[in-house]
């Protein structure tokens, strides 16, 4: 059995009861960065042999995993923060064990753009996650394909590339386009900007841009 496990996104107590139970039951826990989830699982008292799966040793390391799941054994994926597979390592697992017939549960728990969505007050009935986009090659082409989109659209990005990325939505989807951006999410400095994306220009050229960030635009009309 593979098993994703979320886990908090800054806040522990968003730790699940279910998540703590499933990690301690499991053989193996591959985690993303293994000095960085030392710290939770030693918080919640989990003992468990610890290997790293991550982006660069994903592809080869498949292969292994799936003998050991074909073995019976139990093994768990976490990720540095939220729900593995969403923007982080896990897919190519999953596609993988679900080709070999072995059984895959993803626990509900942590990830940071739902409840980004959901505090920004944009339409939400029909959304579309895009996470990072391209950082060059293919994000001119990305961005000319959202111009239409009509549903709200969530992107992750990082601290230094933010008021860039601003300034891009404003060239491709106009100036008055209502949005919203999260920060810190479940932390002590949590907030929620929500504007026009100038606006929102305007907000970050006057304030500090630290933290992790969720940002989302509303479609077109
Ligand atoms: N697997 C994670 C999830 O389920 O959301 C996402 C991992 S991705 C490598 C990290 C990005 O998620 C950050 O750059 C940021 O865009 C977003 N993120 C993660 N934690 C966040 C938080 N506490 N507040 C706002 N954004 C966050």
């Amino acid at each position: 059995m593979l098993y994703l496990v979320p886990t908090p996104i800054g806040n522990l107590e968003d730790m699940t009861f279910r998540a703590i139970r499933i990690l301690k039951e499991s053989d193996i826990i591959l985690a993303e960065d293994t000095r960085t989830s030392a710290p939770l699982l030693k918080h919640f008292g989990i003992e468990k042999k610890v290997f790293a799966h991550h982006q660069h040793n994903e592809h080869k390391a498949v292969a292994e995993i799936i003998r050991f799941l074909k073995e019976g054994q139990t093994i768990s994926l976490i990720s540095d923060a939220g729900t593995p597979a969403i923007s982080d390592p896990g897919f190519l697992l999953v596609r993988e064990a679900i080709k070999e017939g072995i059984e895959v549960q993803c626990l509900p728990g942590p990830t940071a753009f739902v409840p980004a969505l959901v505090s920004s007050g944009l339409p939400n009935d029909r959304f579309c996650f895009e996470g990072f986009l391209p950082v060059k090659k293919g994000r001119q082409t990305r961005l000319k394909q959202l111009v239409e989109e009509k549903r709200t659209m969530i992107f992750y990005e990082s601290p230094h590339r933010l008021l860039k990325t601003i300034e891009e939505f404003i060239t491709y989807f106009g100036a008055e386009r209502p949005a919203s951006i999260s920060r810190e999410l479940s932390k002590l400095y949590e907030e929620t900007i929500r504007g026009t994306l100038a606006e929102l220009k305007l907000h970050f050229e006057n304030n500090p841009i630290k933290g992790e960030f969720v940002f989302c635009v509303a479609g077109a009309e």
